[in-house]
């Protein structure tokens, strides 16, 4: 018996991004986020930049962390973005410059706000840390709001919708009538799916790109086949999304209103000019701006050397 369904034409997407719908695999790749601390980074990528506001995904799970299975990232800054939290396994303590000292564990969104600028902490803690995994992804902040006040927010209780095959947790913004309390601010979503059943109708936002990445068991969708760690790109102007697959796979969601800027990324910075870039790196250098990280058992991250940008690909 041989499997035919991948011979099913599949629309490209183009350099450009697709103004309707269309379908595009992109394996994560291999990165490191510290010593002995393997990750799987599926944005930004040569042939995808963002997804919506959507700049940055990386997986994390034990198999990847070194032995014994642990995240361990001292105190670093970030300006421009949002980071987003959300565990499958495990429980990471996050503490901030800002004093937060919250444990995520799964199913809790912690959404930390760059804005002008924050420092942070993130390690594995608690029991269980062979079973750690999760993901984090930045959105990328609108260039008027790039430089708000930081924040930070823990979300224990997030909406939920079952329909169609699937069930979905709504992290950020909405999908399937479900709001998510997290604050955005750009036209996202981002929800974990379940399967339920081996198909599936996921309801999509029409004015929204989005892709699906899959983090347990595989899918089936529009005749190809999307293993765990590939992202499949969507395009826009799709009300729904049909996948299939096994009752219990796990995916993530995520998309938003084209990002309408062109946005540098470097280290752990989102910004527009180099001049952002290097004073940013120049305040975490001399102490200024970002604060002080309390209760982190070590030293903080210094900055790598900065070079000016090579200007992304337009996309
Ligand atoms: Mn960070």
């Amino acid at each position: 018996m041989s499997n035919l369904e991948a011979a099913e034409p599949v629309v490209p997407c183009g350099r450009s991004g697709a103004l309707g719908p269309c379908l595009e695999l992109i394996a994560a790749r291999e990165a490191s986020i510290g010593p002995g601390q393997g990750v799987l980074r599926a944005l930004p990528r040569r042939a995808r930049r963002m997804v919506g506001p959507w700049c940055f995904l990386d997986r994390f799970d034990a198999s990847r962390l070194g032995r014994p299975p642990a995240m361990d990232v001292p105190p670093h800054p970030h300006i421009g973005l949002q980071t987003v939290t959300w565990l499958f396994g495990g429980e990471v303590l996050h503490r901030d410059s800002l004093g937060s000292s919250q444990r995520i564990r799964p199913g809790e969104l912690n959404l930390m706000t760059a804005g002008r600028g924050i420092a942070h902490s993130e390690e594995s803690s608690g029991a269980g840390a062979a079973a750690l995994g999760g993901l984090q992804l930045w959105t990328a902040l609108p260039g008027g709001e790039a430089g708000v006040a930081p924040l930070f927010d823990h979300h224990g209780d997030l909406p939920r919708w079952t329909a169609g095959g699937a069930e979905a947790i709504v992290l950020m913004g909405q999908s399937g009538g479900a709001v998510s309390p997290a604050r955005t601010f750009s036209p996202v979503v981002g929800a974990e799916i379940r399967l339920r059943s081996q198909r599936a109708a996921i309801p999509l936002d029409p004015s929204f790109e989005h892709a699906i990445y899959v983090v347990e068991g595989s899918l089936t969708i529009e005749g190809a086949r999307v293993a765990p760690d590939v992202l499949a790109y969507l395009g826009l102007g799709r009300g729904e999304i049909e996948v299939a697959g096994d009752a219990g796979a796990i995916a993530f969601l995520l998309g938003g209103e084209p990002f309408p800027e062109e946005i540098l990324m470097w280290w752990n910075f989102v910004a527009r000019t180099d001049a952002e870039m290097d004073s940013a790196r120049r305040d975490w250098a001399a102490g200024a701006r970002f604060g002080t990280v309390g209760g982190y058992p070590g030293r903080r991250l210094e900055a790598p050397p900065y070079s000016p940008h090579p200007r992304a690909a337009p996309r």
